[in-house]
Formats: C-alpha cells, sequence, structure tokens
C-alpha cells in the first residue's frame, strides 16, 4: 500500500488516448488532481470529466516549446504545484530504411524525444523549487530492447528517451527530483489497434503470457516511480511486456506448447 499522494499534482502529455488516458485515470483516481494534454482539446476534455473535479485539461503540442512553458504555467496556476510529469506524448508511424524521409525522421524524434525534453524543462522551474519532483517517461522495449521493421526513427527516439534520463535523473538529483522510465510491451490502445488485426494477433502470440497489455499495467508501475516509497529510485527502467522480451527465439515461444 503506498502513501497517499492526495492533493498532489500529475501532468499527463498525451493523456487524451491510450496509455496517457490510463496514466491519467489511475492518477486521478489516486487523488491526484490532473492536467490532461493533448493537441485536441475535446478529447482531452472528455478524459478530465471523467476522472472528476480534479482534472481538466489543456491542449498543447509537446513539439513546441511556448506550447509545453504555457502547459506547466497552466498547471501551477490551476493547482499551486506540478509534483509529477508523465512524459508520455508518443507517435508510432512506420517507414521502413530506404523509404523514411529526413521528415519523417524529424517528425518521430521531434514528438517523442524532443518532446519529452520540452516537456520536462518546462516543469524544471517550479520543481526544482519545490525541491521536489517526479518524472515518469513513457519509453518501450522498442528500440532500447527490441527492434521492428519500420520503426528505425521510433526505436531511436525511445532509447534516446533513456539516454536523455540518464544523465537528467543525475543532474536533478540534488533537487529531490527523480527521472525514470516505463517500458510498454505491446499494450492495447487507440494507436496499436490502428496497427491492424494482423499485428495484433501476431504479438498477441508471441508474448510468453498470449495476451497484450492494459494501460492500467503501465498506470499502475508509473504510480510508483511517482509515490514517497520510490524517494530513493532515479534512472531506473521498468519493463512491463508479460515477457515478451524474454525468448531467445520464436521456437522458445513454440516449446511452451
Ligand atoms: P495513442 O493511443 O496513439 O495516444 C497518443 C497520445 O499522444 C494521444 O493522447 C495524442 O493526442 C497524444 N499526442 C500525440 N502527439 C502529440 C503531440 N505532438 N503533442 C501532444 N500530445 C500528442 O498512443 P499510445 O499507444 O497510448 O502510446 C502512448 C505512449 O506510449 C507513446 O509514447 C508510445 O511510444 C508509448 N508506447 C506505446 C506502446 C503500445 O503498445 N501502445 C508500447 C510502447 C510504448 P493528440 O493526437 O490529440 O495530440
Amino acid at each position: 500500500m503506498l502513501k497517499s499522494m492526495a492533493g498532489r499534482t500529475v501532468i499527463v502529455t498525451g493523456g487524451s488516448k491510450g496509455i496517457g488516458r490510463g496514466l491519467a485515470v489511475r492518477f486521478g483516481a489516486a487523488g491526484l488532481n490532473v492536467l490532461v494534454v493533448s493537441r485536441h482539446l475535446a478529447e482531452a476534455e472528455a478524459v478530465a470529466r471523467s476522472i472528476g473535479d480534479h482534472a481538466s485539461a489543456f491542449a498543447a503540442d509537446v513539439v513546441d516549446q511556448a506550447s509545453c512553458d504555457a502547459m506547466a504555467a497552466e498547471a501551477l496556476n490551476r493547482y499551486g504545484s506540478i509534483d509529477v510529469l508523465c512524459a508520455n506524448a508518443g507517435i508510432f508511424p512506420a517507414a521502413k530504411l530506404g523509404e523514411m524521409t529526413a521528415a519523417d525522421f524529424d517528425h518521430v524524434i521531434g514528438t517523442n524525444l524532443k518532446g519529452t525534453f520540452l516537456s520536462v524543462s518546462a516543469c524544471l522551474p517550479t520543481m526544482k523549487r519545490q525541491n521536489k519532483g517526479r518524472i515518469v517517461l513513457t519509453s518501450s522495449i522498442t528500440g532500447p530492447i527490441t527492434g521492428y521493421p519500420g520503426w528505425s526513427h521510433y526505436g531511436a527516439s525511445k532509447a534516446g528517451q533513456l539516454g536523455f534520463m540518464r544523465t537528467a535523473a543525475i543532474e536533478l538529483a540534488p533537487w529531490n527530483i527523480t527521472v525514470n522510465a516505463v517500458m510498454p510491451g505491446n499494450i492495447f490502445t487507440e494507436g496499436l489497434d490502428g496497427l491492424g488485426d494482423d499485428y495484433l494477433a501476431t504479438m498477441a502470440a508471441s508474448i510468453p503470457m498470449k495476451r497484450l497489455g492494459g494501460v492500467d499495467d503501465i498506470a499502475n508501475a508509473a504510480l510508483f516511480f511517482a509515490s514517497e516509497e520510490a524517494a530513493y529510485i532515479t534512472g531506473q527502467t521498468l519493463v512491463i511486456d508479460g515477457g515478451q522480451v524474454l525468448p531467445e527465439s520464436l521456437g522458445a515461444i513454440e516449446a511452451m506448447g
């Protein structure tokens, strides 16, 4: 049982859908004030309404510094603190090498990696003033551990988040700001659903637990990183994937019977 986090404030980028919505709902249920952030305000508002009066929505684009700064200012203005940032907004369009353009690459890196930097940077002045903060990045198994055709840019962005995290964790330790990352496997979200039934079925078959994860699986891990109990954990990762990275070959899955 974690100590209560009621009354604290969390910003969730990419909070209108999928894993981010799961984070927003879980943190809201734990009593935190939640700023649900995405580019489309109406979708973020619907999530905030579903959480209750202690949640609200804000439209921001994580590729844009002014937008991220406005997001942080608004959280402070509405709730008086920024205790937790879930830097979760991300995209995963596919393009194989040879077809991938420089613009494709910039788009994915700009959103997933630079967007992480901009979101974190925007919250730091407040967290440093508080002498306390929790930052939880949504990375992935894809990039840091595994690869998948079409996602060289995506994998680079997700591995890049972990490189960013390790130095950020050192730099921010004097202010009691921790920076950790969840590394989801295949989690059923709107974004993943968009990859098609064949992709979902093949993935489920390759996971020892034989099923995709749910957004709560990620949210529970993020809530732990945000808790008092995790105050001395920084620069670390947690893979949440039903064992997906474990089989050494397809044969290992077949041998399960
Ligand atoms: P999703 O269902 O497509 O949702 C993505 C969210 O990010 C939406 O709320 C979207 O809202 C927001 N977003 C996208 N671009 C944005 C931008 N430039 N600025 C602000 N918000 C933006 O995706 P998901 O599957 O939940 O994935 C969320 C995160 O988990 C990503 O970082 C992804 O890499 C990571 N992840 C997912 C899985 C998985 O299996 N689902 C696995 C590993 C890692 P708007 O479009 O309104 O902005």
